[in-house]
């Protein structure tokens, strides 16, 4: 059976909707060696899967490297870059070439969590993809973010090929809206031809008790043609693959709907510099008494915070 595909917009490329995000497998989160994310990866692609998501600060290139050893198949890689020069832009592609050793990344985006704007916040960066994909080192120059405001002003540029939006049901993670509105904004950069794929459709792990409602909402909304997410075994791969492809395996979901996961700041050693505030798109941080606090109920489990933190204080567990 030929594997599921959909359209990205316009962009020419064809995406199984599953797509596999990296990040929790890599140094931020899980920690699997490389080898091991890599079966991960090679299992999911050998069942039809074909979009791999990444990014300079995930740490993953070496797990997907691995898996993409000797494979024949069609394979999509995605990496986004937080640079915020166009020197250390270029840097981080020409990085994700070498290490990922590939000619071509099929979509580079403007890694924009925080970003209100990412053409006047980036623009620099934003017009270095744009010459990177002239030289045939980028296929597609994205934007990915967590605002509302930023994925209203991607959907309106003319030279944003892909958008990489955060959206959940209850709009856990947006710092600037309901779910609603950025569920608007996404209609409106599918309406005009932007190939999209969705982020946190679980919170980052908050909504796993619930995750095939919550993965069927965002996977059903105008516009979106592919959710990521994260997957950290063979079962949770198989299970979303089923899910995605309308034979949803309820004994396999009973398993995975029951773990939950949460950040874990270690109070005894944190030295209060809010160095992991500064980093939390969703402002679920707060230094109280000398301490790092993290407000749950705000809290997608991105694990950048984690990145941040210069003491290593901080996990996703
Ligand atoms: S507290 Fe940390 S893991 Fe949670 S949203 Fe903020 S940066 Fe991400
Ligand atoms: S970055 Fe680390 S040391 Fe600094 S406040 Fe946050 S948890 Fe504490």
């Amino acid at each position: 059976m030929a594997p599921i595909r959909r359209l990205l917009g316009r962009t020419g490329l064809s995406i199984h909707p599953l797509v596999f995000g990296t990040l929790p497998m890599g140094p931020l989160q899980a920690g699997l060696a490389p080898r091991e994310g890599g079966r991960l990866i090679r299992h999911a692609l050998e069942r039809g899967l074909n979009l791999i998501d990444t990014a300079e600060l995930y740490g993953s290139y070496g797990h997907i490297r691995a898996g993409l050893e000797g494979f024949r198949g069609e394979v999509l890689l995605a990496t986004k870059t937080h640079a915020p020069t166009a020197a250390l832009a270029r840097a981080h592609v020409e990085r994700a070439l070498r290490e990922l050793g590939v000619d071509c990344l099929d979509i580079v985006h403007v890694h924009g969590a925080r970003l209100t704007d990412p053409f006047a916040e980036r623009g620099e960066v934003f017009e270095a993809l744009l010459v990177l994909k002239a030289e045939g080192k980028v296929r597609c120059v994205g934007v990915s973010g967590h605002r509302v405001a930023a994925i209203r002003r991607a959907a309106e540029h003319p030279d944003v090929d892909v958008i990489h939006p955060l959206i959940n049901r209850e709009g856990l993670g947006i710092p600037d809206g309901a779910a609603e509105e950025m569920a608007a904004a996404i209609a409106a950069a599918g309406a005009a031809g932007k190939g999209v794929y969705a982020m946190k459709a679980l919170a980052g792990g908050n909504f796993i008790a619930t995750a095939r409602e919550s993965l069927r909402y965002v996977l059903g909304l105008s516009g979106v043609h592919g959710v990521a997410v994260g997957m950290l075994s063979e079962a949770e791969i198989d299970a979303n693959l089923g899910l995605f492809e309308g034979a949803a395996d309820g004994s396999a979901w009973g398993v995975l709907e029951g773990r939950s996961r949460k950040i874990r700041v270690m109070e005894l050693f944190c030295k209060g510099c809010g160095a992991c505030a500064e980093a939390c798109a969703s402002d679920a941080i707060t230094v109280v008494d000398g301490v790092a606090r993290v407000d749950a109920a705000s809290c997608v489990l991105c694990g950048y915070c984690a990145a941040a933190c210069p003491e290593f204080m901080i996990r996703v567990v």
